[in-house]
């Protein structure tokens, strides 16, 4: 940035920013696992997680990072052969199928263009078409394009059937409303590096009765991920937990419940609006057909090299954020507004994104996103 200091700032879908109140908390003491004092951090720790999840069921946590958990989840509730409905509207999805074809399930896959959302129709309907299906999986929040589905509306149609659905919430917890136990979600994973504000590494799983059920029937083989030895040892860990990083969780999990989950929710509902509102009054075009309020997938204007956008404002403007993934890449660019973010933060970004759109050429009036986004806070702030 030549003759500035060069501040950095993650404005990327995970790893998100981590507060310095956490960051802290993990330069603790690491004390010995199989102790009662650890275990009563371990126990207030996973039962305040149940007020993330909006569920009284068992949360568990083990380190891995948030595909650790989709796996525990996949190798404890599909046995070799069973039918399984997945969803792939984008890279995550994506990676749903292929941990079911790891563990030799029989797939019936909703394959959508990436940037859809399924409906509580189209899953109704594949469970119409297979009723044998055991499990349905989901992702609450496709990062990869930016998407965001009704899982309530899904939870409704899986609910009255008797058929497991899970749904990987790794960007969305924290972020979109999510209440397992009132919507009927079964199956709910996530990991630490996103909506929970903490860096890579901790995974966290929460399971019903209905899922456990099928959970104790499963012959898939497991051992690490074995959730069972988990539910055993529960609130301590069948092996040593990442003991600097539940004090952690425990802090973050402290932050959420002092704002109110509901607030943090539309915190992030009001920076996504700003976003949305920024990049659409820059001319350009959101991917996603129902775009969450996680991250912001936005089109790579015609004319213009998409992989020179994030590689340009990390370089010269210290801000990251997120190029396409997969059929994606150079195609999209895309910036977050999950946990710990501020308005300013997202300011910032556009800022920088509008300088580095001029650079490449793409024309557009100065100014015009950032002044859309003030113009959303501006209602927050001062109420104009
Ligand atoms: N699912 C979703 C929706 C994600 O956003 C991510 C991380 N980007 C993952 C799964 C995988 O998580 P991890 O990289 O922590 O394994």
């Amino acid at each position: 940035m030549g003759k500035f200091l060069k501040k950095h700032y993650i404005m990327a879908p995970g790893p998100t920013p981590v507060p310095n109140d956490i960051l802290t908390e993990g330069a603790k003491e690491t004390i010995h696992h199989r102790t009662p004092q650890f275990v009563s951090i371990m126990e207030e720790t996973l039962e305040s997680a149940k007020y993330v999840f909006q569920t009284k069921n068992n949360v568990y946590a083990f380190a891995s990072t948030g595909t650790g958990a989709m796996e525990a989840a996949v190798a404890n509730l599909v046995s070799p052969g069973d039918k399984v409905i997945v969803v792939v509207a984008g890279k995550f999805g994506e990676r749903w199928k292929e941990l079911c074809q790891a563990y030799g399930a029989d797939i019936v896959e909703i394959a959508l263009e990436w940037g859809d959302a399924v409906t509580p129709e189209q899953i109704e309907e594949a469970l119409n078409k297979n009723p044998d299906a055991k499990v349905v999986f989901t992702t609450y929040s496709e990062t990869s394009t930016g998407t965001v589905i009704d899982l309530e509306g899904i939870a409704r149609v899986t609910k009255e059937k008797d058929v497991v659905l899970v749904t990987d919430a790794v960007s969305a917890l924290g972020a979109e409303p999510l209440k397992m136990d009132e919507w009927g979600v079964d199956v709910v994973v996530t990991g630490s590096q996103k909506g929970l504000m903490l860096p890579p590494g901790l995974a966290l799983i929460s399971l019903n009765d209905k899922a456990w059920e099928l959970v104790e029937k499963s012959r898939s083989p497991r051992y690490y991920f074995d959730l069972r030895a988990y539910k055993k040892s529960y609130p301590d860990n069948p092996y040593t937990p990442a003991v600097n990083m539940i004090y952690m969780l425990r802090k973050a999990l402290q932050m959420i419940k002092e704002e109110g989950i509901e607030n943090v929710w539309e915190r992030h509902r009001i920076l996504g609006d700003a976003t949305r509102a920024a990049v659409k009054a820059l001319g350009l075009e959101l991917l996603s057909k129902r775009p969450g309020n996680v991250v912001t997938a936005v089109k790579v204007p015609e004319g213009i090299d998409g992989k020179q956008i994030p590689k340009i404002m990390r370089d010269k403007y210290g801000v990251s954020i997120a190029g396409g993934q997969g059929k994606l890449k150079g195609k999209i660019f895309r910036i977050a507004h999950l946990g710990y973010m501020s308005p300013f933060d997202t300011i910032t970004a556009i800022s920088a994104l509008e300088f580095t759109l001029k650079e490449l050429g793409y024309e557009f009036e100065l100014g015009a996103g950032v002044k859309a986004a003030e113009a959303v806070f501006a209602k927050e702030f001062i109420g104009e």
